[in-house]
């Protein structure tokens, strides 16, 4: 699939244009932001081979990732002109496009976006590891909570976030989580609440079951020898700190 990049918003004569390759990546920016490029090759490369190996695949070509000056021309270029501002980065089948970290704009920061680049990079192996099976269907939860697993994108203040707001109502279900818009998700705090299941999942089942869950997830009840329900019951008993029966 090619995809044409639509003319920058703000950013007269100032194109995208190959700028740096590393083993596993060729980099896109402006002339602006060819000075970020070394330090997302590096944090890319430092990831690579975690994250394949994980998943047991090998991607046997080179990944195009391309940096958009601003907030204002990634829209652009995904097509969502209205998005909010803490949609920053786009992980496909083929290529990885983001918000340079040098204008992170006003939801993130250049780390934050540095742990997106690598999120991003993820979606792009599950998309390899489902392979034939493609993504139609697929549980957002499982592909954003694992997303940000791998790119170490849990820290204390969402688990304590995820803690207080338990105290006062009950979290959405997996169910609602997987029916909901990418903007709702978001809203609905889905990137904390799904990094938290799928840590449950690996603290307490391990990081294989998790990958052929990620491969055959009709068989999650197979998987882990319990239903569906039962297995939430348990997420929020881990989220509470209390024994899991
Ligand atoms: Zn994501």
């Amino acid at each position: 699939m090619f995809l044409t990049i639509p003319e920058l918003v703000g950013q007269n004569n100032d194109s995208l244009k190959l700028a740096k390759e590393s083993l596993h990546f060729g980099f896109y920016s402006t002339n602006g932001d060819i000075k970020v490029l070394d330090s997302l090759a590096t944090t890319l490369e430092n990831n690579y081979s975690r994250i394949t190996n994980h998943l047991g695949i090998q991607i046997n070509k080179k990944i195009n990732v391309k940096v958009f000056p601003n907030v204002k021309a990634f829209h652009a270029a995904i097509n969502l002109p209205d998005a909010p501002d803490w949609v920053v980065g786009k992980g496909s089948a083929n290529e990885l496009m983001m918000v340079s970290p040098l204008n992170p704009g006003s939801s993130y920061t250049y780390e934050s976006l540095m742990q997106i680049i690598v999120h991003e990079f993820v979606h792009l192996a599950v998309y390899y590891t489902r392979a034939d099976k493609g993504m139609a269907g697929f549980s957002k939860w499982l592909s954003e909570g694992y997303a940000c697993y791998e790119a170490g994108q849990i820290n204390e203040y969402i688990r304590k976030s995820i803690e207080s707001s338990l105290s006062e109502k009950v979290p959405p279900t997996w169910t609602q989580l997987e029916r909901a818009s990418e903007i709702e998700f978001g809203n609905m705090n889905g990137y904390g609440l799904s990094i938290t299941i799928v840590e449950f999942l690996i603290v307490r089942y391990g990081i294989n079951k998790l990958v052929l869950l990620i491969k055959e997830l009709e068989n999650i009840e197979t998987i882990y020898g319990l239903s569906k329900d039962a297995l939430e019951k348990q997420w929020i008993q881990y989220l509470k700190h209390e024994q899991i029966e």
